[in-house]
């Protein structure tokens, strides 16, 4: 069996539905994992907003033009307007769901998961549908029954002893068979929906992979693999042609955005081969990520935006470091707040973290802690590993950087974005 992942860039449009099925071609024996089309994801987070600020007209609106946007893809594949049973049900369960009254603030991600989930559900309805319509027999499963994940919600983490039996007994030995599932969800164990994380659906293969024993794993992207930079930001990037896990995953922990963080764990545990190839082109070769692959030559430069820089003081000047760091951290993780960069002197504690709802909150409870918190937003964290002189120039220095880390071969830089 081998795993086949589709991201949403991949399946935007209806040329990219029937991409998919050329790069399907006449393989059997695959599981396809694939995410919400285009940036239905970043609509149903403004439908989630919309229900946060009780505006149901902005919900309104953002579910019309949904359903407009799949309807196009959909009549486009068909060659004229046909209604996908599961796909109508799914919309019809989404306005149910924004049409409750009984949202709380404290159950933020679990409405949020409730309704960004329908994304992935819509997405692979159609392209099961498609697929059975174009001559490719295949099975939809409903992920949310057997992604077994932690009882949290928004960026929950997937149980695989729990998991393993249920997909197994849901593909069944089929060696031959195509199956068609959602990435990015999953089922918490009290029975609702959980997401995995923005950009989740990789895990989802990487998870689904590691429990069918599959011999590789591909994921299908606009580009041609992983660059050392994103080309958007820095033009002169070039491709690389492999890259060995643990390279992956201090990449993507920095905020690359090859892949989502947690995808190589469950790969690496039966070393299984991850391909980055090129949707496009099922020619080129792509990067392929293993455990054997040669260290990288080119610097890489990896920038991570949205970031808040708290640094925090104890009140009376006693040491943050030794006493403090504890219970610092458990604060900020009740807020599940993530720290990309520490930094610390005699007293003073600097934290590079992600924008978050919750993080006024956090500052708050800090200073009832007894702490002074300092906090300045809109920062980015660049990292840079096999720095240069001439990157370094360019990077590291200025008046915009606040703080900068270093060590022979990389070197971390949070500045005003
Ligand atoms: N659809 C989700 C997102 O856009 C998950 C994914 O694409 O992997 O974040
Ligand atoms: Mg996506």
């Amino acid at each position: 069996m081998k795993v086949y992942k589709f991201g949403g860039a991949s399946v935007r449009n209806a040329d990219g539905v029937r991409n998919l099925l050329k790069i399907i071609g006449d393989e059997r024996g695959l599981f396809i994992v694939v995410s919400a089309m285009g940036k239905t994801t970043n609509a149903l987070e403004r439908v989630f907003a919309g229900v946060q600020r009780g505006d149901r007209q902005a919900v309104a609106g953002e579910i019309a033009a949904l359903r407009d946007y799949h309807a196009a893809i959909i009549g486009d594949l068909w060659h004229g307007p046909v209604k996908i049973g599961r796909v109508e049900a799914f919309f019809a369960e989404l306005e149910k769901t924004v049409s409750r009254r009984d949202y709380k603030p404290a159950d933020a991600e679990l409405w949020y998961d409730r309704i960004v989930a329908y994304g992935e559900l819509i997405s692979t309805a159609i392209i099961s549908e498609y697929l059975a319509y174009a001559g490719v027999p295949n099975r939809w499963i409903d992920m949310r029954r057997v992604l077994v994940t932690e009882q949290r919600h928004k960026d929950a983490e997937v149980d695989l002893a729990a998991s393993a039996p249920r997909l197994l007994a849901e593909v069944g030995g089929c060696e031959e068979c195509v199956f068609v599932g959602q990435g990015f969800i999953g089922g918490a164990p009290d029975g609702t929906t959980a997401t995995l994380g923005r950009e989740g659906s990789d895990y989802s293969a990487a998870v689904v992979a590691h429990i069918l024993d599959a011999e590789s794993m591909a994921v299908w992207k606009d580009v041609d693999g992983v660059l050392n930079a994103d080309p958007k930001i820095f033009p002169d990037a070039v491709q690389i042609a492999e890259l060995n896990y643990l390279d992956t995953i201090e990449l993507a922990y920095s905020g690359a955005q090859i892949i989502h963080p947690r995808t190589i764990k469950p790969l690496q545990n039966k070393n299984i081969p991850l391909y980055v190839r090129p949707f496009g082109d099922k020619r080129k070769p792509g990067t392929v990520i293993r455990s054997a692959s040669a260290p990288v030559e080119v610097p890489i430069l990896i920038l991570k935006k949205d970031q808040v820089l708290l640094t925090i003081r104890s009140r009376d000047f006693s040491f943050v470091l030794e006493e403090k760091f504890a219970a610092i951290f458990s604060l900020l993780e009740r807020f599940r707040i993530k720290t990309n960069l520490i930094h610390n002197s005699a007293v003073n504690l600097s934290l590079c973290v992600d924008d978050s709802w919750h993080i006024d909150e956090a500052v708050a409870a800090l200073r009832s802690e007894g702490f002074d918190v300092m906090k300045i937003g809109s920062m980015e964290l660049l990292t840079i590993r096999g720095y240069t002189d001439e990157l370094w120039q360019r990077h590291a220095c200025g008046p915009q950087v606040f703080v900068r880390q270093a060590t022979q071969s990389t070197v971390r830089i949070v500045r005003k974005s």
